[in-house]
């Protein structure tokens, strides 16, 4: 194969029945709105992707804790990892990451994507129409006002999330970021060319001071489009204990009712469903931008 031959992808063939049931009520919601042509049921992922994660979790010297020195670790070896992967680690915690390289995107076109689609809920369900269900913040006027920069839209300004991962309805909201409050090292970041980041702490809905999930999105501009870095960590890692509220993680855990068997399925299904809207959202943003973005 040509090194710059695209990767080859794979039809995703399996799909939760609840989510199945959901693109059809997403496919009525978003129906006659201007973007409507971008929803595109037809969902592919990489195929060497989804061959990493269906052979099973990673070994545990390839996964990385949410601590200031695996973060550090992360910037600067981001492309040594595998692509795609996941795992169970301490807490426990489910883990999943991945690397992803988006032809003809740009690191403004994200961050426009993430001052865009929590606008309207079908917005959201374009970047995954079986998956995508609500979304919501709570200043939209802020998030919308072209007058500020992206952090000034963006930081604390919770974000609610209806979505499936895997077959099990997850309603969380999403707590965005400065890098550096949640222990990554800005001139790090800036070296390694990492100048966009989508990052931040995670509460479930019904326990909204408790950090339950912490998600890295880091990513920069090359020659053959974004290459963008994803972490996800989720349960009750030691390390949470930095973050608001994560001393409370393995009461919650435990009151939610989540086993070590049930937080290693999370782990895989977190992979697989980043893998999927990540390919989709490569495959429709560089056209709804230029439909919808900044003239
Ligand atoms: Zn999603």
């Amino acid at each position: 194969m040509h090194l710059n031959s695209p990767p080859q992808r794979a039809p995703v063939t399996y799909v939760p029945v609840s989510m199945q049931k959901q693109l059809a009520a997403n496919r009525r919601a978003i129906a006659g709105k201007p973007y409507e042509r971008f929803f595109l049921p037809e969902i592919e992922v990489p195929a060497e992707g989804a061959r990493l994660l269906r052979a099973g979790p990673m070994p545990r010297e390839q996964t990385l804790t949410p601590s200031i020195a695996d973060l550090g670790r992360l910037i600067d070896h981001a492309p040594d990892f595998p692509d795609h992967g996941y795992a169970l680690l301490d807490g426990p915690t489910a883990y999943a990451q991945s690397r992803v390289v988006m032809p003809d995107v740009t690191t403004g076109m994200f961050e426009w994507w993430f001052t865009w689609h929590p606008i309207e809920k079908e917005r959201y369900m374009l970047w995954f129409p079986q998956a995508h269900v609500d979304n919501s913040v709570v200043d939209p006027a802020r998030l919308a006002d072209t007058s500020l920069s992206y952090a000034e839209r963006l930081y604390d300004n919770p974000n609610a999330i209806d979505e499936f991962i895997g077959p099990s309805s997850l309603k969380i909201v999403i707590h965005f970021a400065p890098p550096a409050s949640l222990g990554l090292d800005e001139d790090a970041l800036r070296r390694a060319g990492l100048t966009t980041s989508a990052s931040g702490t995670i509460r479930v809905a019904d326990a909204p001071d408790t950090t339950f999930m912490v998600m890295l999105h880091l990513a920069r501009d090359t020659r053959a489009g974004m290459e963008l870095f994803s972490r996800y960590w989720i349960g009750a890692h030691p390390e949470f204990v930095r973050f608001p509220g994560g001393r409370d993680a393995p009461a919650l855990l435990s009151r939610l009712g989540m086993d070590t068997d049930g937080i290693e399925r999370l782990a895989y299904e977190m992979a697989v469903h980043d893998m999927t809207e990540f390919a989709q959202l490569g495959r429709i943003l560089p056209d709804v931008f230029a439909t919808f973005g900044p003239t």
